[in-house]
């Protein structure tokens, strides 16, 4: 007999009526783009990561680009960071005409490795952009001791890291309060909270958040929420070359409910996370992701390492067939055309564990409505065609 159809995404949003409503609110109020339901949302993002500022802008991506701009990244610099991410993050770097310096990861967080940093500093080193891959923290205190001694700002790429949190000086703190200099958030579909496509840039310099603000609506000095509510007329100038990287209002009133869900959100992850932990702890030779005590990951991914004896493609195909929907371990993007090709790309010889792991890891479906027998069948799945591959 054929197998029961199942169809099981490697993620899905939670999102529903509460969302639709908001969005309608701010359809109905007649004002779509960036106005009062940003700023509540940057309000209330603010006191939940802890941070003294927010500010919304359209995705991770451009919150990045603006972070490396505030920092004073500029053509020709280098910013360290890891090639073991999404493109988005080299890419940002290459926005501000700077050149990515890419430092290999450590196996068991997939994040970038604090003992190899010094060695890729440089006197044209700028910045370093750290990613808390997958919502796993990355090893902070390490990472910035190295640039407090160098006097190089950090960013921190938390675009999957929501909700993460950090042991810090003895207290349980979230990603973003921000421990760096400056970290960034994304909202698209594949991470734990959603507004669509959308960013968020948390920081505790006022003149920073101050400069955000005004290169993601062009450069304007006086923004259109003021001039529309004045009295007198008044004609807003263009002091310097800015962005159109805003979010609109329809987006950070579908935020504002997401935030609302969050705690629930993360929980559940949690729960799902530690039930894969301890289903999948006695099959011999799988890697499971290991959470460092200092950290608590949110679980954006759950990304297991097979050993080297399995075919990578073959057990996401025989996954696909069954309907579950699985990812490969997270790219690297030194590998891609768009770097390999570039002068300043450099060896892979350096990359050996961030190749590693996009080779032979891959991510387990996990969402927040995932029941456990969905949980159950992904495991069974699992533990046949290991079976099968050995
Ligand atoms: C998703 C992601 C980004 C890009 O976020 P967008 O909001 O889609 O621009 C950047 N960095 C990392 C690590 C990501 O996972």
């Amino acid at each position: 007999m054929s197998k029961q159809m199942q169809n099981i995404p490697i993620a899905k949003p939670w999102i529903g009526e509460l969302e639709a409503e908001a969005a309608r609110r701010a359809i109905m109020s007649g004002w779509v783009t960036q106005g009062p339901e940003v700023a509540a949302f940057e309000q209330e993002f603010a006191a939940y990561v802890g941070a003294n500022h927010a500010c919304a802008v359209s995705n991770c991506t451009t919150a990045l680009h603006l972070a490396l701009l505030a920092v004073g990244v500029q053509p020709g610099d280098e910013v360290i960071t890891v090639s073991h991410s999404y493109i988005a993050t080299a890419n940002s770097i290459r926005y501000c005409g700077a050149i990515p310096v890419f430092v290999d990861i450590e196996p068991q967080t997939y994040n970038i490795n604090p003992l190899l940093i010094e060695d890729a500093i440089s006197e044209r080193t700028r910045a370093i952009l750290i990613v808390h891959q997958m919502g796993m923290p990355c090893d902070l205190k390490a990472i910035l001791d190295i640039a407090h001694r160098y006097g190089l700002p950090v960013i921190e790429d938390a675009a999957c890291a929501i909700a993460s949190e950090i042991l810090w000086e003895g207290k349980w703190e979230k990603i973003g309060k921000p421990h760096g200099d400056i970290a960034c958030f994304s909202f698209h579909p594949r991470k734990v909270i959603t507004t669509g496509d959308g960013g968020m840039i948390t920081t505790n310099n006022p003149e920073w958040d101050q400069q955000f603000r005004l290169w993601r609506q062009h450069g304007m000095s006086v923004p259109d929420t003021v001039r529309h509510g004045a009295k007198q007329v008044i004609f807003e100038s263009y002091p310097m070359l800015g962005y159109n990287y805003r979010m609109t209002d329809i987006q950070a009133a579908v935020g504002r409910e997401q935030l609302k869900r969050l705690p629930e959100i993360v929980e559940r992850r949690r729960y799902l996370a530690q039930r894969y932990h301890d289903q999948l702890a006695d099959i011999p030779g799988l890697k499971l992701p290991t959470e460092p005590t200092r950290a608590k990951s949110n679980w954006q991914s759950y990304c297991v390492r097979l050993p080297d004896s399995c075919n990578q493609l073959q057990v996401m195909q025989v996954m696909l067939d069954a309907g579950i929907g699985t990812r490969r371990g997270i790219m690297c993007a030194h590998r891609e055309p768009a770097y390999c090709h570039e002068t300043w790309s450099c060896g892979s010889d350096r990359l050996t564990e961030s190749e590693q792991a996009q080779d032979h890891a891959i991510l387990l479906p996990l969402f927040h409505q995932m029941s456990k027998q969905e949980q159950d069948a992904v495991v069974n799945e699992l533990k046949t065609v290991y079976q099968m591959q050995r």
